[in-house]
């Protein structure tokens, strides 16, 4: 059985993985001009398709039938070819917000949800959300309710981001300032590339419930499946996929004092787990043509940052890879976002006398009690975990593994 998704630019889709665990078909992506929908669909021998942006209302017309939730959102993403070779489609972004909002734990009844960008997924936002009886606005760029009438909104409980604003390749920006919402319990993103946009981290460190966009992409492809099999898939598959996907794309980074063991740690670490090792400080070698002690000769710390940040913001981009950061990356606030987007990052410990100092510009300048002292809040904030690396490399690799599996066992 052939399925697939129907799209105009698909590199980054994450739907073939995703399909590949739902079930025994085969899933392509097809990229296609606009010029050309009427005769892929009419000529492809295809039992069904997921469509992306930009083509969720292109295809409404080639369909001889809707769904009520694609009536009413008026988007398909879902279409099913009959036996009779006739087309429906259907939305099931419905269901998988749906499903993204009870998953969130917030209650929506009667509460203010601000719903940021008017485009097709805001629709759908919409469409759930007065499902859920919640008193929502949408903040649109232009019109009555835009982002300069926002303290008109202090009493909002909810924000869910359904504007591609933060998302990759454009990532550290947020749409909303949330310190203006007193009230709020919970921020919903939709994007899930990266993990945590700025929005979603602004978020956490309110201490508010903060959830990305992955949930809702597995659940919407848990029910395509089911269209396209007609068969029934017990929800949760929704769960397993969502965590294996999750533990496959997110890098893991690992920070820590100069010396502490990050690169051998980090290299074991990827041998163990198959991922691909990436260090830093080779990186920023390679960047600059030159070794760490000539740049700061050249440059000073000023001008190695400056390198640092450019490095980080290549490699924190990636997935599913295990990074190792240079002792002092944390000192640059601009980099926690960074390490933080698509990672659980992980402070490597180690007792200060066990550190080394050759060829390490830093820590020969300084006395290393110091240096750790101002930068142990920062790694504090920066990290998910602390490992400890007392006793052997082999040891704290074990015990990075074992809080790996932990998480989901
Ligand atoms: P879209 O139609 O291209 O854009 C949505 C809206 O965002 C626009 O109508 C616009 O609203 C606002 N917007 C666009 N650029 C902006 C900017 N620079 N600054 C502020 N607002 C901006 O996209 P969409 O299909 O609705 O998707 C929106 C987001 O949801 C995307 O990131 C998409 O990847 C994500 N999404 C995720 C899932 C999932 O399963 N997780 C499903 C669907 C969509 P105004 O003109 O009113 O400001």
């Amino acid at each position: 059985m052939q399925c697939g998704l129907l799209g105009a630019r698909l590199a980054h889709s994450y739907s073939p993985q995703i399909h590949q665990l739902l079930g025994n078909y085969s899933y392509r992506l097809f990229e296609v001009e606009e010029a050309h929908i009427a005769q892929f669909l009419n000529n492809t021998d295809f039992r069904g398709l997921n469509v992306t942006i930009p083509y969720k209302k292109t295809v409404i017309p080639f369909c001889q039938e809707l769904s009520p939730q694609a009536q009413k959102i008026g988007a398909v993403n879902t279409i099913v070819r009959r036996d009779d070779g006739t087309l429906i489609g259907h939305n099931t972004d419905y269901f998988g917000f749906m499903s993204m909002a009870q998953k969130s734990g917030l209650s929506f009844a009667g509460k203010k949800v601000l719903v940021l960008g008017s485009g097709g997924a805001s629709n759908t936002v919409c469409t759930v959300l007065k499902e859920l009886q919640a008193n929502y606005v949408v903040i649109s760029r232009n019109g009555e309710n835009s982002y300069n009438q926002l303290h008109l909104h202090q009493d909002c409980a909810i924000i869910v981001n359904a504007t591609p604003v933060g998302m990759y390749p454009n990532t550290g920006i947020s749409p909303i300032d949330l310190s203006l919402f007193p009230k709020l319990e919970g921020v919903l993103d939709l994007i899930y590339n990266p993990a945590k946009t700025k929005l979603l981290q602004d978020a956490e460190s309110r201490h508010l419930t903060a959830m990305n966009g992955l949930w809702m992409l597995v659940a919407q492809a848990k029910e395509s499946a089911q269209w396209f099999t007609g068969c029934k898939i017990d929800d949760s598959h929704i769960e397993r996929i969502y965590c294996a996907l999750q533990t496959q794309m997110r890098n893991i980074v690992l920070v820590g004092m100069p010396g502490c063991g990050k690169s051998t740690i980090g290299h074991a670490l990827g041998k163990a787990l198959n991922r691909p090792f990436v260090d830093a400080d080779d990186e920023i070698v390679k960047t600059a043509g030159i070794s760490i002690p000539a740049i700061f000769e050249q440059s000073g710390e000023a001008g190695f940052r400056t390198i640092e940040t450019q490095v980080l913001q290549q490699i924190t981009a990636k997935s599913g890879t295990v990074i190792a950061t240079g002792g002092g990356c944390v000192a640059r606030s601009e980099n926690i976002p960074l390490l933080r987007q698509n990672s659980v990052v992980i402070w490597i410990q180690r007792p200060l006398e066990a550190l080394p100092v050759d060829g390490r510009p830093l820590s020969q300048a300084n006395k290393l009690s110091l240096l750790y002292e101002k930068r142990r809040p920062l790694y504090e904030t920066a990290s998910d975990w602390v490992i400890e690396n007392k006793n052997s490399i082999e040891n704290a690799v074990e015990k990075i593994l074992a809080k790996l599996t932990g998480e989901h066992p």
